[in-house]
Parts: C-alpha cells; structure tokens; sequence
C-alpha cells in the first residue's frame, strides 16, 4: 500500500482497542480493490476530544467500540434513522466537515442470521444480554417481526429493553430453562466466552437440543464455550465472526462508497484469526 498525500484515513476508536480486528479485515479490503485510502486503531478515553480531531485532521470515517458506541452520540451533526432508535453509534462517515452517525451492528447482525435461516418472522428468538450489541440486535428483531424474549443477568435491563422495543417477554437468565423447548433461535449477547473472559458456557449442556439455531455473537479464533457445546449436541451454529465480517462490510462501503470485497475480507479475517 502506498499512503499519498491524498489517502483518506479511516479508524476505530475505543478503549481497549488493541485487540480489534477491523484494522485487518478494512486494509485488506482497501488493498482488494486498490482504493487510496488506511485504516488504522486509536485507543480513545476522551470521546468529544477525538470526534474534535476526525473534523480537524479531515479523517474519512471511524468505527466506535466500547465504551463509546453510546456517549459519542451528541457530538455528532446527524444519526441515520437505524442509529437514532437503537440509540448507538458504531459508524461515523465524514461528509465534507458534516460528521454522520449509523449502526452496522444490526444491518450485520441480520444479514448472517438470514443467510443461515431466512425470514425471522414469527421465529420464536431468545436474546442473552441487554448490553449495546443486545440493543441492536433486539431493535433489529422486532423490526422484522420475530417474537423475541430477552434474559439477562440484570433482568430488569432486559424488562427495559424489552418494552422499549416491543419485545414479547423479559426475564433472567434462570428462566431459559422453561423458554427453551419453544426456541426457534438462541442468541448470546453476553460477554460471557470471550478469549480473556469468562470460558464458560452461557447455557447448560442439558437446554440444549439438536436442530436448534445457536447464534453466539462473541468470537474467537476456533470455537467459543458455547458454540463448541452446541456442535457437539447437533445444533445449527452461527459464529460470532459472520456478524464481525458483514458489519465491517457494511462500514466499507459506507466509507468507500464501493461493494465490498467479500472474499478479501473474509480471508484476511479468518488468517488473522489464526
Ligand atoms: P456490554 O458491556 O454492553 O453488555 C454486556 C452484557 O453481558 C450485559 O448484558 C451483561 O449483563 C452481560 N454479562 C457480562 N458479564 C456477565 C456475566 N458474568 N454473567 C452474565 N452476564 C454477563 O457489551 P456489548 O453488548 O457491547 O457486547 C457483548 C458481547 O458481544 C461482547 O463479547 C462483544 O465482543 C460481542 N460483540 C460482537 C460483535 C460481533 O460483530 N460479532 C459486535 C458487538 C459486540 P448485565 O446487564 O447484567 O451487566
């Protein structure tokens, strides 16, 4: 890659960032199509500082992770619609000076869940987690039309989430047991399974059943605690990284203007991974 004075410059923000992997997956992106432009990660505390330094350097676009999908909201110019009711950030496209806010997560979320099973409509779904990524995911169900039940450890965030959004029913964790046999789809939105975190399963061996779909949005390089109990029980598996590869996809061409380079993207995510 050869940076010019013309190369736009693209980014992450968020505390930690370090262990991102949109730097690999958008500059190979880039470098699929040749396009002049760099994307690199910037450990941000300060939010209103560095949404301050994207209008002065001219950056092109930033993704925005935790902590900031939230509290970076009011220093931007506008919000997409998708943005605004999810009440989250994760894209910032600089058009001209004018800073612009949208949310990936639930377009990419979606995208993989339709691939593997089609329409949701009417598709019993059970969200774990009422954190940023479960708003998203939540805000993206109810739109089209599934009837979907939230659990979390904090139930009343979920009894929260739920009536913001129109969800069927809320409640903890403890309650997947007398939900689960009437479960279309089963979706992790906790933290719980990351690399560094917590390694265990989100749900006992036992609520699991063959034939059900099993959705884990946290990834890593080979399987999760979650996913590698749910393949063993013959269920119908969806990795975190499909939701990682179709919102970067997303991003891209939010920034670029262009299709993406799915292939491209999707080897340098699955090398990197390695
Ligand atoms: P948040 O911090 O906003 O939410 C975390 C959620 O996990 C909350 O519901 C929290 O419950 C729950 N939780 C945390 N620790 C525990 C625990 N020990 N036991 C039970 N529940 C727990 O995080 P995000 O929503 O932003 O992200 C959630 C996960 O999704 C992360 O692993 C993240 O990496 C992943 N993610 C993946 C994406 C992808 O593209 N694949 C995109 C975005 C996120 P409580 O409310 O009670 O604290």
């Amino acid at each position: 890659m050869r940076i010019t004075a013309k190369t736009k410059v693209c980014g992450i923000i968020g505390d930690p960032v370090d262990h991102s992997l949109s730097p690999v997956i958008q500059n190979a992106a880039f470098e699929a199509l040749r396009l002049n432009f760099v994307y690199a990660a910037f450990p941000v505390k300060d939010v209103e500082a560095a949404v301050k330094g994207m209008r002065s350097l001219g950056l092109r676009g930033l993704n925005v992770t935790v902590p900031h999908k939230q509290t970076v909201i009011p220093f931007l110019d506008a919000l997409d619609d998708h943005a605004r009711l999810i009440g989250a950030v994760n894209t910032i496209v600089n058009e001209g000076g004018k800073l612009k806010g949208y949310n990936t997560d639930a377009p990419g979320f979606m995208t993989a869940l339709r691939r593997a099973v089609g329409e949701v409509k009417g598709k019993r779904i059970v969200v774990l987690g009422a954190g940023g990524a479960a708003r998203a995911i939540v805000y993206a169900l109810t739109q089209a039309d599934a009837r979907v039940s939230i659990l979390n450890r904090s139930a009343d965030k979920a009894k929260a989430l739920a009536s913001e959004f129109g969800a069927h029913s809320a409640g903890s964790l403890d309650d997947l047991s007398s939900l689960i046999a009437a479960t279309d789809i089963l979706v992790n939105a906790t933290s719980i399974g990351l690399p560094h975190g917590i390694q265990e399963s989100p749900v006992r061996k036992e609520l699991l059943r063959k034939g059900l779909v099993v959705y884990d949005i946290v990834y890593s390089a080979k399987s999760t605690p979650l996913t590698e109990l749910a393949r063993k029980t013959g269920c119908f598996v969806i990795p975190g990284t499909e939701m990682l590869l179709e919102t970067a996809i997303v991003s891209f061409t939010l920034f670029t203007g262009c299709d993406a380079p799915v292939e491209a993207m999707r080897r340098a995510l699955e090398e990197d991974l390695k």
